[in-house]
């Protein structure tokens, strides 16, 4: 349920209207805009009688959200939202590069890509240390001793990091993480989605292979209900009928999630094609729908890498990708 207040509402009372709403158990997203204050209420509102909601004194409209996904709707919070992971901003005028290995290897292969791709302008470093498979032969990542690694290249070059976590007993390994990935083969994973919920540590959403947006969005929702709000999309392709690429990115997606959703949305063509020659035009057409930023893989050796070598991009390849990006987003007025 949304309230508008009255233009002239006093603060006192607004304040003693959300103590109300808290006190029978709702949560509150509050907006307030240059004219008029929003309160969007959380929980069960079927109980509530409209119109006497409308009639409070500083209210102005009273209406129902349809949607099932409610913090995660813009009907709550018409403005974007901007995630601050470890220093850096994520969402609307902002464009952030995240980029780094599938897999941290070795101290060596990590800190060698961080310092490459920093100088070629991504913001954040990514790496996975626990690694969903489709084999079980297949590498699995260096597990906790990735992610020190990952952290030491964090302490190198300062930019800070995002990594995937599998499992809900892990959380406490991801403490100095900035932005916690979720995989896509882990976005219905309600249990980790609830467990994050209950941190303000920023996570980063992909999409499952075979999810619809709603269903998308009823994860964030997930994670939102339990209080924390910092989360960030992932379009990083779908399953169709289609296997020239690995996936097929739904670049309809980001502007919808965008009409639904305050949140952030970054696209991953890495995944999205499995085709290194694919990642460069796929960034140039996220950064053209409005896409808030990029995750790419970048590897110095891709053609030795322990997983997803064929759709890596070596570091100079990185590099001369970014010189087009940037020309390409300060084209749109956005901030890189
Ligand atoms: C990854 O980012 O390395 C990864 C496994 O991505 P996804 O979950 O999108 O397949
Ligand atoms: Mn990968």
């Amino acid at each position: 349920m949304i309230l508008v207040l009255k233009q002239n509402a006093q603060q006192d009372k607004i304040n003693k209207l959300i103590e109300d709403f808290h006190s029978k158990g709702f949560a509150t997203n509050v907006s307030s805009g240059t004219s008029h204050t929003i309160i969007g209420l959380i929980g069960d509102t079927s109980k509530l009688n409209v119109d006497i909601v409308s009639s409070i004194e500083i209210v102005e409209t009273v209406k129902r959200v349809s949607e099932p996904f409610k913090a995660v709707n813009r009907k709550m919070h018409p403005e974007d939202t901007i995630i601050d992971a470890g220093g850096v901003k994520i969402g609307e005028g902002l464009f952030s590069v995240i980029a780094g290995p599938c897999s941290v290897e070795s101290e060596e292969q990590v800190i060698r890509i961080a310092e490459s791709v920093k100088k070629s302008g991504a913001k954040l470093l990514r790496g996975g240390a626990f690694k969903p498979r489709t084999s079980p032969y297949a590498f699995q990542g260096l597990h906790a001793d990735g992610l020190k690694l990952l952290l030491e290249a964090k302490k190198v070059t300062g930019l800070p990091i995002v990594s995937e976590i599998m499992n809900l007993n892990h959380i406490d390994l991801f403490a100095d993480v900035d932005i916690v990935q979720v995989g896509a083969r882990n976005m219905q994973n309600f249990d980790l989605l609830k467990q994050l919920g209950q941190s303000d540590k920023p996570v980063l959403l992909k999409r499952g292979l075979a999810n619809t947006i709603e269903e998308l969005l009823m994860s964030a929702e997930y994670i939102m209900s339990g209080g924390n709000q910092n989360v960030i999309f992932c379009e990083r392709g779908i399953r169709t009928f289609e296997t020239a690429t690995r996936n097929t990115l739904d670049i309809s997606a980001i502007p919808l999630i965008k009409q639904l959703s305050h949140l952030p949305v970054i696209v991953d063509p890495s995944h999205a094609t499995g085709m290194r020659d694919l990642v460069q035009p796929l960034s140039r057409a996220a950064v053209a729908i409005g896409a808030d930023g990029l995750i790419i893989e970048v590897h110095n050796d891709p053609a030795n890498a322990l997983c997803d070598g064929p759709q890596s991009l070596d570091l100079e390849q990185f590099d001369n990708a970014m010189k087009d990006i940037t020309r390409r987003v300060e084209f749109e007025n956005k901030i890189m």
